[in-house]
C-alpha cells in the first residue's frame, strides 16, 4: 500500500514515522509513505499558499493552485490513489472504516490549515472527506496521523498476530476486557485469580463477562449493535438487575 500526505508541515508527519510501530512498518515494507510539501507546488514567487475568502469572513483559505498541482503530481505517481481531505465536515472515522480503507492500494491524505481549503479543490479532486470527531483542530496533520495509525493496524504484518484484532475494543462492537501483567500482586492489589488458573475456558468466560460489564458501564450504546449470544444477553440482564437492586 502507498500512503501519501499532502501538507504544509511535512516535519510533523515525518517525525511520527521516525518512531515506534509506524517506523518499523515502513522499514519492513508493509507500506510506503510519501510526504509532499504543498508549498513546493506554489507558483507564487514567495511560495504563497493562502488568501482571504471571497465574501469576507475570518481567516485565510488555502488557494486552489498548489492543492490541485500537488494532487495531480500524486495522481501521476499513483493513478488509482483515493484522495481523502481531512475535514470536520467529513465521514467520522471508526474501526470499520479504518479496516475498509486499509484495502486500498493507495491513499492520499490532504491536510488543510487556516480556515480550510478552496471548495473547488474538494469538488474536483477529493474522493472523500474524513473527520476524526466533532471538534475543530487547527490543521489536518494530527487528523491524518490518527487515521493512518488506525488504518495501518489493519495492514497485514504491521502489528504481528491477527488475534490482536479479534480481542480488541470495537472488534465485535464491545469494549475490551481489563488486562493485567506481572507482578501478580502490586501494592496489595491482586490480579484476578482466574487469569493465572491456566483454565482456558474459565478465562474466556471471565473475559467475555468483563467485556459485557465494561461496555454496559462505559458505552451502553454499543450494546444495541453488538453481536450478542443468548448467554451474553442473559448475563447483561443479570447485570442490569443487580444494578437496579444496588441503587
Ligand atoms: N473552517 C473549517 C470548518 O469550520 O469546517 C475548519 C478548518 S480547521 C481550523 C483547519 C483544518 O484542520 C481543516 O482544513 C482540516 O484539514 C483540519 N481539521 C480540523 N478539524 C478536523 C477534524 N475534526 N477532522 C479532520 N480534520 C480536521
Amino acid at each position: 500500500m502507498n500512503i501519501s500526505v499532502l501538507t504544509l508541515f511535512p516535519d510533523i508527519i515525518d517525525n511520527y514515522f521516525s518512531h515506534s510501530i509506524g517506523a518499523r512498518a515502513v522499514r519492513n515494507g508493509h507500506f510506503n509513505i510519501d510526504i509532499i510539501n504543498i508549498r513546493d507546488f506554489s507558483l507564487d514567487k514567495h511560495g504563497k499558499v493562502d488568501d482571504t475568502p471571497f465574501g469576507g469572513g475570518a481567516g485565510m483559505l488555502m488557494m486552489p493552485q498548489p492543492l490541485f498541482d500537488s494532487a495531480e503530481y500524486i495522481k501521476g505517481k499513483h493513478p488509482d490513489t483515493k484522495i481523502i481531505y481531512m475535514s470536520p465536515k467529513g465521514r467520522v472515522l471508526n474501526n470499520n472504516l479504518a479496516r475498509e480503507l486499509a484495502q486500498y492500494s493507495s491513499i492520499t491524505f490532504v491536510c488543510g490549515h487556516y480556515e480550510g481549503v478552496d471548495q473547488r479543490f474538494i469538488d474536483e479532486m477529493v474522493d472523500m472527506e474524513l473527520s476524526i470527531g466533532d471538534y475543530v483542530l487547527t490543521g489536518g496533520e494530527l487528523a491524518a496521523l490518527v487515521s493512518i495509525d488506525a488504518i495501518m493496524r489493519f495492514i497485514p504484518g504491521v502489528i504481528g498476530s491477527e488475534d490482536v484484532h479479534n480481542e480488541e475494543s470495537f472488534e465485535d462492537k464491545l469494549l475490551e476486557y481489563p488486562q493485567y501483567t506481572r507482578p501478580a500482586e502490586y501494592k496489595g492489589l491482586k490480579v484476578p485469580e482466574v487469569l493465572s488458573s491456566g483454565h482456558h475456558a474459565k478465562i474466556k468466560k471471565w473475559q467475555r463477562e468483563k467485556q459485557l460489564e465494561e461496555t454496559l458501564k462505559k458505552r451502553p450504546d454499543l450494546l444495541d449493535i453488538a453481536e450478542l449470544s443468548e448467554k451474553d444477553r442473559q448475563y447483561l440482564d443479570k447485570l442490569r438487575k443487580s444494578k437496579k437492586t444496588t441503587k
